[in-house]
């Protein structure tokens, strides 16, 4: 393999792009607080930034990852080999025109909800109470309470190495927590997203609604990284699990959740090998229980 040299990859970037950061802590980087380090982070503040990075990873030969907030990642104890591209609050801002909103891919999700019910629109409350970026909830297709972000995104702003491209909403291949970005190494920039017209007071009111439900059911005082797999079909998976017998079990720091078995939580001290081996008993188990084969939904990274 050509790349391997993380200096020189690091000063490459250094000399392109001013936030760029040698041997990261993943672990201060996701909301597990779990995870290896990255070999090189960037935190690019603009579109040319982030086509320094595409470009230069390249050149070396280096992996490029990109992420959020890392509310949706699990990362090995080993860390990321490569660079991984942050996308988040220095890359966040949304600009209103009539029902629609631009919106850069690090711009909070609950910054976005609070900022449309100020314009008088809405539609996107159930979105307020999830704690990863716009890029993250368009490449996920994110949801929640009967509401998937894919159905207001009208066009979605991209880079790669061949390039800036843009996808139409039908391009997009959006189904249950994916779409067509889940499998292709692309870099969400930004999306516009065709909200609807509301009361500013009654948006906020079913917000604060939705937020109730959430710290009301879900273990919010844990790191976790929500619910830990994907909703199989006719089922709910906090069910199969706790129908399991598996609720408040252990491995290590890694419990699943008391409050809600559809999450595992870190209790404290968890390694990233703790939760994904919880992961897989979990699965074994429900498995054995329910014939129902669970899929995670938590993106595990990093080297194993
Ligand atoms: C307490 C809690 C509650 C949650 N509740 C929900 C919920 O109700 N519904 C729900 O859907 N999710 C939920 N989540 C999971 C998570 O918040 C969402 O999946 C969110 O959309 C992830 O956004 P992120 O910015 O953190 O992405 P990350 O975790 O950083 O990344 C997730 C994936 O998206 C990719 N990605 C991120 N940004 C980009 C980009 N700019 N371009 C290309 N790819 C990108 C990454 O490569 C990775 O594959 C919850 C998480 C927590 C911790």
């Amino acid at each position: 393999m050509r790349y391997m040299n993380i200096n020189a990859v690091s000063k490459a970037l250094s000399e392109a792009i001013e936030d760029v950061r040698v041997r990261e802590s993943m672990a201060d980087h996701t909301s597990f607080k779990v995870g290896g380090d990255a070999d090189v982070m960037v935190v690019p503040k603009s579109n040319k930034e982030i086509m320094h990075a595409v470009i230069i990873a390249d050149s070396f030969g280096a992996p490029l990852s990109v992420m959020g907030k890392g509310t949706n990642l699990l990362v090995t104890s080993k860390g990321i080999r490569g660079v991984v591209l942050k996308l988040a609050d220095n890359f966040s801002g949304m600009v209103f025109d009539g029902d629609c909103v631009s919106v850069k891919s690090g711009t909070p999700l609950a910054a976005l909800v609070r900022e449309a019910a100020s314009h008088s629109l809405g539609g996107i409350e159930f979105l307020g109470g999830i704690p990863g970026t716009l890029g993250g909830a368009v490449t996920m297709n994110a949801g929640a309470y009967g509401g998937e972000i894919g159905g207001f995104v009208q066009e979605v702003y991209l880079v790669s190495k061949d390039g800036a491209a843009m996808l139409g909403h039908d391009e997009m291949g959006f189904g249950y927590r994916k779409s067509v970005l889940s499998e292709k190494p692309l870099i969400v920039t930004g999306a516009v997203l065709r909200l609807k017209k509301c009361d500013a007071e009654k948006s906020k009111k079913r917000l604060s609604e939705l937020n109730g439900k959430r710290r009301e059911k879900q273990p919010l005082e844990y790191p976790s990284a929500g619910s830990t797999f994907k909703r199989p079909e006719g089922h709910y998976a906090g069910a199969l699990i706790e129908q399991a017998g598996l609720k408040g079990f252990g491995i290590g720091g890694a419990q699943v959740s008391e409050k809600h078995a559809g999450f595992i939580v870190n209790r404290g001290g968890a390694t990233p090998e703790d939760i994904i081996a919880l992961i897989v008993e979990v699965q074994r188990r429900v498995l054995q229980n329910s014939s129902v084969m669970l899929e995670p939904e938590v993106k595990i990274i990093g080297e194993r």
